[in-house]
């Protein structure tokens, strides 16, 4: 949500512990509910040698933002809108937040601010794979994310922090785009929704979600979900 600028981590940091005696990659893990895997590879870590007084950074539990966006859909203020299409997007650049976008977006003259329903991090400034809640999903409004406005008023449109041209999005945010996607259209009810990404609605005038971007895989899996 874009009053909780920092999502889940507080001051925009990711929470931190700091190794004690007898300590090992698996009990920390073990103790904050994380993977081994994700723990190593939020603090780069090749092996598993840690010291004593190292401050390791702790990943975010996908489950507690998945939790988040099922709260903010199950209790909407406004009934939903009808959706029938999800729209993929990035960012473009590296660095970023929705609270970051939602800023660009009102300078850019979009009186809703952030253009997307959902932004999804890559652990620079919010969680890796945490899905932040825009006001245009709490509040029911057509996306501001593509061209036609008739294509804004029904395709949900979900933003991956990044620029896939020259980056790739991270293992948790493809697993957290998915689970979205799932989530959605459990919750659209009957109706199947389509999936596309941006360059598929306006060809020839975008690149995104860039040529890194899984469209492909990401489609074959959200039609068997
Ligand atoms: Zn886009």
């Amino acid at each position: 949500m874009l009053s909780g600028a920092a999502g889940l981590w507080a001051n925009g940091r990711p929470p931190t512990y700091r190794v004690r005696k007898g300590d090992t990659l698996s009990k920390i893990a073990r103790l904050h509910g994380i993977s081994v895997r994700d723990l190593k590879r939020e603090n780069g870590l090749k092996d598993d040698l840690i010291r004593i007084g190292q401050v390791l950074k702790l990943p975010a539990k996908l489950e507690t933002s998945y939790a988040r966006v099922r709260n903010a859909t199950e209790s909407l203020a406004v009934p939903m809108l009808s959706w029938s299409l999800i729209v993929g997007h990035h960012s473009g650049i590296r660095n970023g937040n929705a609270a970051a976008y939602h800023r660009g977006h009102l300078r850019r003259g979009m009186s809703n601010g952030l253009a997307y329903h959902f932004v999804i991090g890559n652990g620079i400034d919010s969680g890796d794979g945490e899905i932040e809640i825009g006001s245009r999903w709490t509040k029911q409004l057509p996306g501001g994310h593509v061209r036609s406005s008739a294509v804004n008023g029904k395709g949900i449109g979900i933003c991956c922090v990044g620029d896939f041209e020259t980056g790739k999005p991270t293992p948790r945010q493809l697993e957290s785009f998915l689970w979205l996607c799932g989530y959605l259209q459990e919750t659209v009810g009957s109706r199947r929704l389509a999936f596309a990404v941006h360059k598929e609605i306006d060809p020839g005038h975008t690149v995104c979600p860039g040529r890194n971007f899984p469209t492909k895989s990401l489609r074959n899996r959200f039609e068997k979900l």
